[in-house]
């Protein structure tokens, strides 16, 4: 075999799993690289405390005096754990952090070296963020943001191998107060929805509202591959995924691996990194294996989505981080390996507050129902008008590879209800609850009808976007994406449907309908609009690509170049700016951003598949070839004949390829278009499909071409061999 390649495979058999401490207890460690509440009382004054206490809770602003008093005790504690660095870390329109690190220090005049952190440090940094993607907001404004403390968010400290540093959850915005990051849009869509939810309540004659917020529970998917074999692959440093590789003998057919016992090694670099998680107050909760090989899953419990989102950054950089220390690289990519199952990250999602408690339940008594079936028809309508904009948020080049595979959810937006909930719905349609009016409230036991449902088993796994029992969960999002696009847009389409339900109960309350007819009787017209929407069938199949476009009028938009132009849509810019959630201008941005990072990603696939085919896969065809030629031209003196049907299928596979490349490069050298609609069609159309090209003729070289000479790590060793 090629030496790197069998270097890599026996250093791997070699390794042996990294010793861990034995786990400390939960109590013991949970949340204590955190500054959050408890710390606080610990260390501040009564008053101080209280003031804090008001702002962690509502975002309200701190006064300069108490910000002072606690930057000071955060530092205080934070540097009694040994940390020298702060910083600011902020979410910028990738699906990166962004952090800049200010040490505490000071010299005096004395010429002594003093720490300080002042509160109007603590509430404000001054990043230079020239270089973060900004679109067009970059014209409207000086290139300088700022980022400023969202106190909802508590500080914590982040431990790498170089050094520890206090970290402060931050918005970034620019100087005229447009949003330039992912964090302002959630906290923005939260409040539209806490408005909107909160007429609907008082118009269902509820007298106590406490304010409403969205929680998010994501599941995350990757895959663990050995460090030594990513480090030969170009395409996986650098793209994420291969660009190249035949599919092995055995892939996933037999389904072995999906919660099968957890190899050691990653069983100790799952305790790792829970340890890490639960020190920073994220509760990991889930692991097993996935389905492909190579493939495992983390799920946190549930919280807050603006909270849940910061922790989901953080569990993404921990898992990288983590893998290294134990030799693995963490593969957050939506399809690292062609014909093996991707990856995804289901974004489980639900409304509540402290007073109706989660408005997605189904609740214990009628009224609660009632609630319920308002809100949850809500998100039917939110996902009937919006599918578009759902697509769009989880648009990118590497999701594509999964959407509407053989695995994952189809590139369509529906709703799965479920086979009880979805009869509730159509018998409301059909009017059979209004005629029986109170008996058939009363008759709603939608809780008892809706147990049924929490059974996994009975579970639609095809669906993009399902309800599971209390919660929707959307699949269709990516394994590397940052889950606050999704979250924005759930929250704001479900704010702008409880507005038109608040508008329609108001006419309907006015006319002197009781409240309970009333909410039946919006339903039943929601439905009459929206209810093409909910399906319940197989997902995956040919019939419901073709029914979902021209029996349900839905949108199949393959491809990112399909979808995010929708963020230019006139329905979509009104939604966002009439919820407050985007000014047009933000969104544009974010249509500019998003392209941008779309055309970026396949430019530098190209360009690696023109390099690896180039430098490393025609020298092996052609080494190959050399070898064949020369025993055979040497038989031949001794008048034996070599078959030679290899080297000519080498052959005519090389040049292919080669053919390939050539017209790949030229494609990749036009960049003359005329919008950057055009220029992502083209990116997904005629680059795509001559990277696949290329490909095809690669892995066929494979499939030929002595194994010793092979120079990449193949299929089999990355996901077999750990
Ligand atoms: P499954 O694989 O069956 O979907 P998991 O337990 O792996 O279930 O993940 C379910 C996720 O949904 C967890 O993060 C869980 O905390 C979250 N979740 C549960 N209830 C809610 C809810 N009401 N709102 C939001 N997320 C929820
Ligand atoms: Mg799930």
């Amino acid at each position: 075999r090629n030496q790197a390649r069998v270097q890599a495979i026996s250093q791997i058999t070699n390794r042996t799993p990294k010793a861990v401490t034995m786990p400390e207890p939960l109590s013991k460690i949970w949340a204590s690289d955190v500054f959050n509440l408890a710390k606080m009382e610990q260390c501040l004054s009564k008053n101080a405390f209280k003031a804090v206490k008001k702002t962690v809770q509502t975002g309200a602003p701190l006064d300069a005096a108490t910000a002072d008093v606690v930057a000071a005790a955060m530092k205080d504690w934070a540097t009694g754990k040994g940390v020298k660095f702060f910083s600011h870390i902020f979410y910028p329109m990738t699906n990166a952090t962004a952090e800049k690190h200010d040490g505490f220090i000071i010299t005096n005049s004395e010429g002594h070296a003093i720490t300080e952190f002042t509160g109007s440090l603590l509430i404000k940094g001054e990043p230079d963020g020239s270089s973060f993607p900004n679109g067009s907001l970059r014209m409207t404004n000086a290139a300088r943001g700022y980022t400023a403390w969202d106190p909802t968010s508590p500080a914590y400290i982040m431990h790498t191998e170089n050094g520890s540093t206090l970290m402060i959850p931050s918005v970034f915005m620019s100087w005229t107060g447009e949003a330039l990051d992912k964090k302002i849009p959630l906290l923005r869509s939260n409040s539209a929805l806490d408005k909107a939810g909160q007429r609907v309540l008082a118009l269902m004659g509820e007298t106590e509202i406490a304010t409403l917020n969205a929680s998010c529970g994501a599941e995350q998917e990757y895959f663990l591959i050995d460090a030594n074999f990513a480090a030969s692959r170009p395409d996986l440093s650098m793209a994420g995924r291969t660009l190249f590789g035949a599919s092995p003998a055995k892939g996933q057919q037999f389904d072995d691996h999906y919660f099968a016992a957890i190899p050691e090694r990653v069983q100790v670099f799952m305790q790792d990194l829970e340890d890490k998680l639960y020190k920073l107050g994220i509760p990991a909760k889930t692991h097993h294996n996935e389905v492909a090989p190579g493939q495992f899953e983390i799920a946190p419990y549930y919280e807050a989505a603006n909270i849940a989102s910061d922790h989901q950054q953080m569990m993404m950089t921990l898992l990288k981080l983590t893998a290294k220390r134990h030799g693995f690289v963490c593969l957050l990519h939506e399809k690292p390996f062609a014909g093996v199952n991707g990856s995804g990250k289901h974004v489980n999602w639900s409304v509540g507050n402290a007073t109706q408690g989660n408005l997605l339940d189904p609740g214990s008594t009628p009224h609660d129902n009632i609630n319920f079936l308002l809100f949850c028809g809500a998100v039917i309508r939110g996902v009937h008008l919006y599918g578009p904009l759902l697509r769009a948020v989880i648009a990118s080049a590497s999701n594509d590879h999964r959407l509407g595979a053989n695995e994952a959810p189809p590139a369509i937006l529906s709703v799965y209800l479920g086979d009880q909930l979805e009869r509730v719905f159509n018998d409301i349609k059909e009017g059979k609850l209004l005629k029986s009016e109170v008996g058939g409230l009363m008759d709603l036991g939608l809780s008892q009808i809706l147990k049924f449902e929490r059974d996994p088993g009975d579970r639609n796994r095809t669906s993009p976007f399902a309800f599971t029992g209390n919660r929707f969960e959307f699949r269709a999002v990516g394994s590397s994406a940052s889950v606050s696009g999704p979250l924005v847009a759930m929250n704001t389409m479900l704010a702008d449907s409880l507005n038109w339900i608040a508008d329609q109960l108001e006419v309907e309350l006015a006319a002197g309908t009781n409240v309970a007819e009333a909410a039946i009787k919006v339903i039943k017209v929601l439905m009459e609009k929206h209810s093409n929407v909910i399906f319940g069938g197989d997902g995956y199949s040919a019939e419901w690509h073709r029914a979902a476009v021209e029996d349900r009028g839905l949108k199949n938009l393959p491809t990112t170049a399909d979808a995010l132009p929708y963020l230019r849509d006139e329905a979509i810019v009104k939604l966002f700016s009439s919820t407050g959630v985007f000014t047009p201008v933000e969104l544009e941005s974010r249509f500019e951003v998003y392209s941008e990072q779309y055309l970026l990603a396949i430019e530098v696939e190209g360009k690696l598949v023109v390099d690896m085919a180039t430098t490393s896969i025609y020298p092996a065809a052609v080494e190959y070839l050399s070898q064949l030629t020369t025993t055979s031209s040497a038989m031949s003196s001794l008048g034996i004949k070599l078959d030679n049907s290899v080297a000519t299928a080498v052959a005519n596979e090389a040049n292919a390829m080669m053919a390939a490349v050539t017209k790949l490069s030229a494609a990749l050298a036009v960049h003359d278009f005329d919008s950057t609609e055009a220029h992502m069609q083209y990116a997904a159309g005629t680059l795509r499909s001559l990277m696949l090209e290329v490909r095809g003729h690669a892995d066929a070289l494979e499939g030929l071409v002595a194994d010793d000479l092979w120079p990449l790590p193949k299929y089999a060793e990355m996901l077999f061999v750990r």
